[in-house]
């Protein structure tokens, strides 16, 4: 049978699967000789065991941990359950990836009256006592027993009005005595330490599933499967008097990435006392005049656990009577752009290699290198100023509540949400917000880390501004108030609060984040290309690393407001001669488009795909529609409502669209060739070397494509013989339908290249129409029948097959013809890890993920070769 429970002295750091990443780490800290108050882990099997058994502990699993705790009262010479000489624990829960504040945790469990009596009698220090017996009877209120904690709170807030107390360190063992005899006429828990421990451990299995741990896992891609581990480690106190203390502290600033140390203290309190951010703490430097030794053990501490793990980590400690222990230690989290000069600099500090420094940025941080911040020129009012918890710009409409941000939100409006303080049930607002500000709380509180790990803009412990959520209302030091559905701006970088919506710059790249990315060109194998039309776009792209563009939808070069007639009107035109007409026009547009185009993309290759009009974008929507674009056109309403009710279709995203449009309307396709091969021409004569590539969409049979290559390349030869010039080009095609993945080898005959459309192929592969599926997706994804928005990530089981099928027979009958994707799963890190296996030689995606995309090739690579 397999064992259930490890000692602290029993496992390593490499045992994150089994006893999770807080439990493993206790472990190393444990082997290197760090003061780490001992205890026992239970493993995460066990969690799963305890699901699959129908929510029961295993039989045997009491006695195994009982073996375990004896152990843990010997190394600490004192006993669970003893009121002479009481050993207390906590009770967390760990899994194997982190999930900060997601979960249950029971703190100084195992004590009742007698033993908070015995713990009175053996510190000489009742008051302290009694504080961590009404800390475990609301912990365990909250967590085990779902009592309302907010009663339990009002209790002692009450006794403090009625006594005139300022805060909680005015409570003496007496009012707290007072406080515990009230919360026990409201809450019934077991006095026996064993049925503590045994129900805390359950309540910590449970808490794998409480809704924010659902969030949690399903934003992060986080397996159900794993389970969490049980730590129960022996309790110390910071809140023990003044030469006690809890601290968070970061190897390094998880701000701004700064080689510095950086920690916070509070002295005379609890661990929980810092996470929640009752008090705002102050800097770890304090801790220099009050407890030396402790500060330097600390100082000590931080820099060999950076050394060791090679990577900036998070720490928790306690000082109890001026000794230090440490509680926890794990990688930090920390924003974008500290994740990239902490990769870099350790590097340049010899600590890990490129390849690692690239694995330790997540794609997503690179975004804020790309997002706004404040201006700081813009003239405004600042009403206060907080910490600068995590950076970018951010302006949105008050709402108090994280209920609140949902359902403003999903009526279009960008929201700052506003808390007192954050805790993880408003996890789902947090996610929604733009910005989040709290009153309370410091750099490591609950709202800091979270907002920092999602990348949101974040100010806490703004203590200028006092928060009421019930008045929807927030009053700063000078007088200002600030109410629900006002409009202000958060400066995540300064910790300023402004009135109104104040200007951004465009995001600002880095040194170090330009370094990074020289480092994911060196070592991806998979070219970047960017989905773009407008030349402002492709020069965004190319200025962000694209190696060309893998997909110009030319029907968008038609969207713009003095453009769009001419599309119109060539779609509802009545016969050949008219449809010519604006076919004329219409070519002039795309020359001139074309031909910035190749100037902006100098040397690279340009994917042009034949127009690919969904024709309800471009139809009359109703009578008034129809009736102004008469106007516009001098033409009869009636005759275009016609026209218009000819060409409806059912179900237009499968209807006449793509290459069925060039075998119907063969001169639509000479029209672009001749656009897309006069401005080559041009550009050349420019001195410029252009690379267009046609590409041929919605092809489900060999002939389209011999079909419209033909049309393509007797225009191409008509234009270059008229200038008698040469010119390099390319014919390939899309792989947007099943039809096409399954008969790939013979369509790779026909042409050069091949790129996915993975948002069309997602659609006919599932059935799901594009357009429509919004409005059963999210059910599904609660409901589990899919894991994610398979038209967000690439479904890698039933489209990747088609995907490899159509790769593997198209080199079989090509080798080495180049294959692309150009589908928004282009852009999507996961999707990207299996293009890289797939050989794919590009991805193409929208010029701002561009960045994402060389670094998450760069990883694929990386990835791919540790599994080989
Ligand atoms: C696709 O289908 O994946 C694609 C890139 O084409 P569009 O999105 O324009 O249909
Ligand atoms: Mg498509």
């Amino acid at each position: 049978m397999a064992k259930r429970v490890y000692l602290f002295s029993e496992g390593s750091k490499d045992d994150r699967d089994l006893l999770g990443g807080k439990g493993a780490n206790l472990c190393e800290m444990t082997s290197l000789n760090l003061p780490v108050p001992f205890g026992f882990v239970i493993t995460t099997p066990t969690c799963r065991e305890y699901f699959e058994n129908g929510n029961r502990l295993p039989t045997l699993l009491e006695q195994e941990y009982r073996v375990a705790l004896d152990l843990v009262e010997k190394q600490m010479g004192a006993r669970f359950g003893d009121p002479e000489n009481p050993l207390l624990f906590s009770v967390r829960s760990g899994a194997p990836i982190s999930m900060p504040g997601m979960m249950n945790t029971i703190l100084n469990l195992g004590i009742n009256d007698e033993i908070a009596e015995g713990l009175a009698n053996k510190t000489g220090n009742p008051r302290f006592a009694y504080d961590c017996y009404r800390r475990f009877i609301q912990m365990f209120a909250d967590v085990v027993l779902g009592a309302d904690t907010h009663a339990m709170e009002q209790v002692i807030e009450d006794y403090k009005d009625e006594k005139a107390y300022q805060t909680d360190v005015a409570m003496e063992a007496e009012d707290w005595q007072a406080v515990i005899g009230t919360f026990k006429t409201m809450v019934k828990f077991p006095e026996d330490p064993f049925e503590q421990l045994r129900l805390a451990v359950e309540a910590v299995f449970q808490s794998w599933y409480t809704p924010r741990a659902n969030v949690y896992r399903e934003m992060n891609n986080i397996p159900d499967s794993l389970g969490t581990a049980v730590t129960v480690q022996s309790m110390v106190f910071g809140n023990f008097g003044e030469d006690s203390g809890s601290g968070v502290a970061f190897t390094r600033n998880p701000s701004t990435g700064e080689r510095l140390f950086f920690g916070e203290v509070l002295f005379n309190a609890a661990g929980e006392d810092v996470v929640a951010g009752i008090r705002t703490p102050l800097p770890v430097d304090a801790m220099q005049e009050r407890m030396p030794d402790a500060h330097a053990e600390l100082l000590a501490a931080q820099a060999m656990l950076e050394q060791h793990y090679r990577d900036m980590q998070d720490i928790e400690f306690t000082v109890q009577e001026g000794r230090f222990y440490i509680l926890q230690t794990r990688s930090g989290k920390r924003t974008g752009r500290a994740s990239v000069r902490i990769a870099v600099d350790m590097v340049r500090e010899g600590m890990i290699n490129e390849k690692e420094a690239l694995l330790r940025v997540s794609p997503e941080h690179v975004q804020s290198f790309l997002h706004p911040m404040v201006d700081p020129d813009a003239p405004r009012t600042v009403i206060a100023t907080g910490l600068p918890a995590s950076p970018g710009g951010a302006t949105g409409v008050i709402v108090f509540s994280a209920d609140e941000a949902v359902k403003v939100e999903a009526d279009g409006e960008k929201v700052i949400l506003v808390r007192r303080e954050t805790t993880p049930e408003d996890i789902h607002g947090m996610r929604v917000a733009e910005g989040i500000l709290t009153e309370l709380g410091g750099m490591t509180s609950h709202a800091a880390v979270v907002a920092r790990g999602m990348g949101v803009c974040a100010i806490t412990g703004c203590g200028d501004l006092r928060v009421s959520v019930q008045e929807g209302i927030a009053t700063a030091a000078d007088g200002t108030v600030i109410k629900r559905g006002d409009v202000i701006t958060l400066d995540g970088a300064s910790g300023e609060v402004m009135l109104g919506d104040i200007a951004k710059v465009e995001a600002s790249t880095s040194d170090d984040f330009q370094t990074l990315l020289s480092w994911a060109d060196k070592h991806r194998r998979l070219k970047v290309r960017a989905n773009a039309e407008t030349p402002e776009d492709a020069a965004k792209a190319r200025e962000l690393g694209a190696e060309g563009i893998g997909l110009c939808r030319t029907e968008h070069m038609f969207f713009a407001s003095d453009r769009i007639d001419h599309m119109r009107a060539m779609i509802l035109s009545k016969d050949r001669k008219e449809r010519k007409q604006h076919l004329a026009k219409l070519q002039e547009f795309q020359h001139a488009d074309m031909l910035e185009l190749y100037r902006v993309m100098d040397g690279l290759p340009v994917t042009i795909r034949l127009l690919d009009p969904p024709l309800h974008e471009f139809l009359p929507h109703d009578q008034a529609d129809a009736d102004a674009l008469a106007e516009r056109l001098k033409k009869d309403p009636e005759e275009i409502m016609q026209a218009r009710n000819d060409l409806a279709e059912v179900n237009p995203m499968l209807g006449f669209r793509g290459c069925r449009l060039s075998v119907v309307y063969p001169e639509i396709t000479r029209m672009q060739v001749r656009a897309i091969i006069g401005a080559a021409l041009q550009a050349r004569e420019e001195g410029l070397n252009p690379y267009p590539e046609i590409m041929i969409p919605l092809v489900v049979n060999v002939r389209e494509i011999r079909l419209i290559s033909e049309v393509i390349d007797r225009g191409i030869a008509k234009v270059t013989k008229e200038k008698s010039v040469s010119l390099r080009y390319k014919i390939g095609t899309m792989m947007e339908t099943p039809r096409a993945c399954l008969g790939a080898d013979r369509l790779a005959s026909a042409v050069e290249f091949m790129s996915f459309g993975t948002n069309d192929l997602t659609q006919m592969t599932y059935g799901f129409s594009r357009d429509d599926a919004g409005r059963f997706i999210p059910q599904y994804l609660d409901a589990k029948i899919i894991e994610d928005d398979p038209f967000v990530s690439l479904d890698q089981r039933a489209v990747g097959r088609l995907m490899r099928m159509a790769v593997q027979e198209s080199r079989q009958a090509k080798k080495g013809i180049k294959y692309g994707i150009c589908g928004e799963h282009g852009g999507d890190p996961r999707s990207i890890r299996f293009c890289h296996d797939l050989g794919l030689d590009y991805v193409s995606c929208s010029p701002y993920r561009v960045p994402v995309a060389r670094i998450a090739a760069a990883q694929a690579r990386v990835l791919a070769d540790r599994d080989d």
